[in-house]
């Protein structure tokens, strides 16, 4: 796999562009985003726990989201959400484990308020043949109501990185499956390209989409956060 630069990523509160690093801290004073938790605050329910999550790929970091997740709900929400917005392609086995590495698993029945209480950092290795793994990071914890019915609230994705064709340098948009497996090559076309490449082992190619397990075990998207 290519080494790319830093992919910028989107507020889903004010639509600001900017780095990983600047998103983290931008959300903690995004206008939009304050407005929207006053907002959910004057709701007369009693106030909870809400997790500021940074979730990123282990190996492949210009792939991350922040996310906004409630303390009592488990693993296995946070779980669901990995798999739909990024990892699933055939039901494999999924774990949590503590910190970094495999040793310590943590159960998805457990609730992330008690998770957070012990450890900071969560790894979650979807597939145990042809792994994804995902580092979670606790950025920060706010009491109040969430501003979302739902368990994880998405506040900012990266944009889909930018790649080049291996043919002509344009703009690509689709990956070769052959290239890959066969010669494990990043084969990454334009659209020109795409049509005109002779590899069909893995069928045509396919589109890339924003998700770390593009070609990984076949998986081709729809990379769509469930909500
Ligand atoms: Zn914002
Ligand atoms: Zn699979
Ligand atoms: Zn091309
Ligand atoms: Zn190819």
């Amino acid at each position: 796999m290519p080494r790319r630069k830093q992919s910028k990523g989107i507020c889903t509160y004010c639509g600001k562009t900017m780095t990983q690093s600047g998103l983290t801290k931008h959300l903690a004073t995004c206008t939009q985003r304050q407005e929207a938790i006053a907002k959910a605050n004057q709701k007369k329910s009693a106030s909870q726990k809400l997790y500021h999550l940074r979730v990123q790929d282990a190996y492949r970091s210009e792939f991350w989201l922040n996310l906004e997740m409630r303390g009592a709900k488990t693993l296995q929400d946070l779980d669901d959400y990995l798999r739909d917005i990024w990892l699933e392609c055939c039901g494999h086995l999924s774990q949590f484990s503590a910190g970094r590495g495999l040793a310590a698993e943590v159960s998805m029945r457990r609730k992330i308020d008690d998770v957070f209480q012990r450890s900071s950092e969560l790894n979650h290795v979807y597939d145990f043949g042809t792994s994804s793994e995902t580092q979670i990071k606790l950025v920060e914890v706010r009491e109040g109501q969430p501003t979302t019915s739902h368990p994880i609230a998405l506040m900012a994705r990266n944009l889909m990185p930018e790649e080049s064709c291996i043919e002509c340098g344009e703009t690509a948009t689709h990956l070769c499956l052959e290239c890959l497996m066969n010669d494990q090559t990043w084969g990454v076309l334009c659209d020109r390209h795409a049509e005109t490449h002779p590899h069909d082992d893995y069928g045509d190619p396919v589109l890339l989409v924003n998700s770390p397990r593009l070609g990984m075990c076949g998986y081709d998207g729809p990379a769509e956060p469930p909500y």
